[in-house]
């Protein structure tokens, strides 16, 4: 027997509250108590967005709501400005092609955050671009993008500014009023703590604006059309109505612990893996990492297959390489959601056995002991 764990960066680790309520029977989703559960989960995705703009609820893996933000804010034959910095980031690009948008794509080194100085150039250089489209949490990374500083000048702008925070919502601080986050696309298989099946889609004043002014070329996902029906705590079409139920059960989970809270608590794992992993000798991926998952390089001469496999045959836990052009080259791990320090210790005490199983000295402790220390102290939920 293998206790299954799941440390990928998505989906994650569903607590079980949560799960319960996927058991329970169907209801139908335009009744009474329907619109009781759909007035509560707007609610509270508004308190862990930081938002009061309209949040609508999709069917679809949070990719539908990238398409959301894409089809209905940027005309036919209009031009966006894409800040890609990864394989996710990249997405936008393919999103804006498929609806024939022009997406100017402003190339950042994978690993690195995006330069809030070349968003404003850019936005100088293309005053036509209706979107500038970000990622909170670059998860093919593991990097984590300074929106604050980039909401700041997108504001300054007519430009809308839509974030992928698809991996950082609910791991990374986004506040997404105060930061002039006009659009933020969400997936709630991150750490929302939820299976996958559900997208959320926060729209501001001057994004419906721009939403108002042309004809959405998409039917499923038509803005204009879920605005109408989510100020009547509806949807246009057939929710994964069970799946509402599990976000209103994970949402108490998050609100009961304060969204601040929840942040604190990813910092730490975050830092306690990131020194874990340094222990070790490996070196990070990223230059500013994200904080519900951490990447880091396969140390020479062994390969990552190896690695991930030796955790999953010997502890039951599941990791994710590389994508793209880093295929073979990264691993990540992934903290987020329902996941606390020990979750992180037992990850990285079994990286120390299979690295050591696999001939790479490792001192066993090293990386448990590192992320202890980071666990020790002022900070930790215990002290608290
Ligand atoms: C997971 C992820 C996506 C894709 O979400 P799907 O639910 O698979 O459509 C997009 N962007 C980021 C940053 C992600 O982490």
């Amino acid at each position: 027997m293998r206790k299954p764990r799941l440390m990928t960066p998505g989906p994650a680790p569903v607590p079980e509250e949560v799960l319960l309520e996927l058991a329970r029977p169907v209801i139908h989703h335009r009744s009474a108590e329907a619109k009781v559960v759909m007035t509560e989960v707007t609610a509270g995705l508004k308190d862990v967005f930081r938002t009061k703009n309209d949040v609508m609820i999709l069917t679809a893996s949070g990719t539908g709501a990238m398409e959301a933000a894409v089809v209905n804010t940027v005309p036919p034959g209009g031009k966006a400005i894409v800040l890609n910095a990864g394989y996710f980031s990249n997405r936008w690009v393919s999103v804006c092609k498929a609806y024939g948008i022009n997406a100017v794509s402003l190339d950042t080194e994978w690993g690195h955050p995006v330069d809030p100085e070349q968003v404003a150039n850019a936005l100088k250089l293309h005053p036509d671009a209706a979107c500038v489209m970000g990622t909170l949490s670059e998860t093919s990374t593991g990097t984590g993008h300074p929106v604050e500083a980039i909401g700041k000048i997108v504001a300054g702008t007519d430009a809308v500014f839509a974030v992928d925070g698809i991996s950082g919502i609910g791991a990374m601080e986004c506040q997404t009023d105060a930061w002039g986050v006009d659009i933020l696309c969400v997936g709630s298989q991150k750490a929302l703590m939820l299976p996958p099946g559900l997208a959320f889609i926060s729209v501001s004043e001057k994004a419906w604006a721009k939403i108002d002014a042309f004809e959405s070329r998409s039917f499923y996902f038509n803005l204009k059309m879920a605005r109408k029906k989510a100020k009547e705590f509806d949807t246009p079409f057939t929710p994964a109505h069970t799946l509402i139920l599990a976000l209103r059960a994970s949402l108490r989970m998050i609100l009961a612990e304060g969204i601040e809270n929840v942040w604190e608590r990813h910092r730490r794992m975050s830092e306690g893996c990131q020194e874990g992993i340094k222990a070790l000798g490996l070196e990070l991926f990223s230059a500013r990492p994200a904080e519900g998952l951490t990447a880091f390089r396969v140390p020479a001469g062994l390969k990552d297959s190896d690695i991930r496999n030796g955790l999953v045959k010997k502890f039951g836990i599941t990791t994710v390489g590389g994508q793209d052009k880093l295929k073979g080259h990264i691993i990540r791990i992934g903290h987020m959601g329902y996941t606390d320090e020990l979750d992180v210790i037992s990850g990285l005490a079994a990286l120390e056995m299979v690295l050591s199983d696999l001939g790479f000295e490792v001192e066993p402790g090293q990386a448990v002991t590192a992320a202890q220390r980071v666990f020790i102290g002022p900070t930790s939920a215990v002290a608290r």
